[in-house]
């Protein structure tokens, strides 16, 4: 089954020497022209993922967190100055972006994700991309496009290890087939408790940025229905399957027909 997706302008094949990587820039962008792309917190996994989309070509992307930088954010959330210290992350955010490309329009949430206003944040946007350092944050992003038929990318990282899972509601195991309702009641380690190696933040945002854009160019994701694990310490990176777990009581809600990938090249296989 071919992923290949001429009018898409992406494809699975691997280029050939001939392609030049202008070329191939071109006509990621033309793909990428109309599409739309919300970060969920500015911070190790958001910074690195919203430099690729906007580099990529993404038309727009929402930018949503409430926090303002400090000093010890800069080691690993690479859309931040020395000089932006105290601003809100949004404002700094937008500014590093459109530095980057003064095309992409940029829509500055200045709010944290929460269960109440998690439906209305993600709303106008095509793919999500979760950069948030809780369960519980990741728990509402998961169940509010669950309910919108949004896809969206989960990342993780703690210390040295970094994670990466694509949902596609109706489609694919949501967090909560992940984790389990033992799993959802749980208090993990914030990132900001545990500590970071910057480094293993900026692998696994960018690795997010990729399957947001393979989603936004019309291909199949490459961690859907599969975690990606990355250990930095012990020189281990793969994936394991995750099914569906058919007593999922979010999955349970979801309409397959109301899924809304962004379909509209005909190219999702
Ligand atoms: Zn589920």
């Amino acid at each position: 089954m071919s992923l290949h997706n001429p009018r898409a302008g992406l494809t699975d094949e691997a280029p050939s020497a001939s392609v030049s990587a202008s070329t191939a820039r071109m006509s990621e962008k033309s793909a990428l022209a109309d599409s739309s792309a919300l970060i969920v917190g500015v911070g190790g996994l958001g910074c690195p993922a919203a430099l690729a989309l906007a580099a990529a070509g993404v038309a727009r992307i929402g930018v949503a967190d409430h926090d303002t930088v400090t000093l010890d954010n800069l080691a690993r959330q690479i859309l931040h100055r020395t000089e932006d210290i105290g601003r809100l992350k949004v404002d700094s955010g937008a500014d590093s972006i459109f530095r980057l490309s003064a095309e992409v329009g940029v829509d500055k949430i200045p709010q944290r994700l929460t269960r109440e206003n998690a439906a209305r944040i993600v709303a106008p946007y095509d793919v999500i991309v979760d950069g948030s350092d809780n369960l519980a944050a990741k728990l509402a992003l998961n169940d509010a496009c669950a309910a919108a038929g949004k896809p969206w990318v989960m990342g993780g990282v703690l210390r040295f290890f970094g994670q990466v899972m694509t949902i596609l509601p109706g489609r694919s195991a949501c967090l909560r087939c992940l984790v389990g309702e033992e799993g959802a009641n749980a208090r993990g380690l914030d990132c900001g408790d545990a500590g970071v190696f910057g480094a293993v933040a900026g692998f696994v945002g960018m690795a997010q940025a990729a399957d947001a854009l393979r989603v936004l160019g019309g291909l199949e994701p490459v961690w859907s229905n599969r975690l990606m694990t990355a250990d930095f310490r012990a020189n281990a990176a793969g994936s394991v399957r995750v099914a569906q777990d058919p007593d999922c009581p979010v999955c349970a809600l979801v309409d397959r027909r109301q899924t809304k990938i962004p379909v509209r090249r005909g190219a999702l296989v």
